[in-house]
């Protein structure tokens, strides 16, 4: 697709007006259809903000917390919760949005380090072991949602979420052996939006920005528009050298998107290219 294409159908979508709220870590993101993939830890999310203080106050309650320390960088706070938040409800995929806190918490202590200030080593050196000491933890929360996971469906669980769910923390743990096992199960679920995500991720995390875009094209031209679609054509558009029109496209997903997310995910992406 052209850069203009992209940016016509987001104005179209952003009309829509409804948002569903993402229940691992109660980002709320603009979908256009049944479910979307949560723009902060790309979960998939089916209800909205409503429906979920209707089913589980609690839940609710929680999320609400969470998305507003998430949204302050207040990472102590978004720990805190989720710790409290497993102990109600043991769901893998809040022990994945966990170990997201954890990376991004471990990545802002990182780039606090400054090595040209004079008499700060040992402040810089105390850093870098706490920071290091957050990416071991986030790790350690990863295998566990993996394992729990797989526990689940050992159980009898066969949810797409729940395969979906294991693949994002399999791809964040760098298992990408792992993931391409998860993908192939989730073709043969015949789903194709949620397939097709995943498979983007999966290809985003190879490099292969070819096989990313035509991903994000199809997503794109479906009726149920995924919003991240738009980051990843984005990425590919970065990864296949066309920066200003990456740029481009990621400049005017931000006027669009009321998101706090949408400035983390453009960081992020653009870390990786
Ligand atoms: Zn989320």
């Amino acid at each position: 697709m052209k850069l203009g294409q992209y940016v016509r159908l987001m104005k179209a979508m952003s009309k829509a007006h409804r948002k569903f709220t993402c229940t691992s870590c109660g980002t709320k993101t603009e979908v256009l259809g049944d479910f979307c993939m949560c723009s902060n830890c790309e979960s998939i999310a089916h209800y909205d903000s409503v429906a979920i203080s209707r089913k589980d106050p609690t839940l609710s309650n929680s999320l609400k917390l969470i998305g507003d320390a998430l949204a302050a960088g207040n990472y102590e706070g978004v720990i805190a919760e989720y710790e409290k938040l497993y102990q109600y409800k043991r769901d893998p995929l809040l022990l994945y949005a966990e170990a997201l806190a954890y990376i991004r918490y471990s990545n802002r202590t990182y780039a606090g380090i400054s090595y040209d200030r004079p008499g700060f080593m040992e402040d810089n050196a105390a850093m870098a072991e706490n920071a290091m000491k957050l990416a071991s933890t986030a790790k350690a929360l990863l295998a566990k949602s993996i394992k729990a996971s797989r526990d689940d469906m050992a159980e009898g669980n066969s949810s797409p979420d729940s395969l979906y769910g294991l693949m994002l923390a399999q791809l964040k743990l760098g298992d990408l052996r792992g993931a391409k096992d998860s993908l192939d199960a989730m073709e043969k679920l015949n789903i194709p939006l949620v397939y097709n995500y995943a498979a983007m991720m999966l290809d985003a995390q190879k490099s292969d920005y070819r096989k990313v875009m035509a991903h994000a094209d199809t997503i794109l031209r479906s009726k149920n528009i995924l919003v991240n679609a738009f980051f990843y054509a984005g990425l590919a558009l970065f990864g296949l050298g066309s920066r200003n029109d990456a740029m481009k496209l990621f400049k005017s997903m931000s006027a669009v998107s009321e998101s706090s997310a949408v400035p983390l995910l453009v960081s992020e992406i653009a870390e990786r290219v």
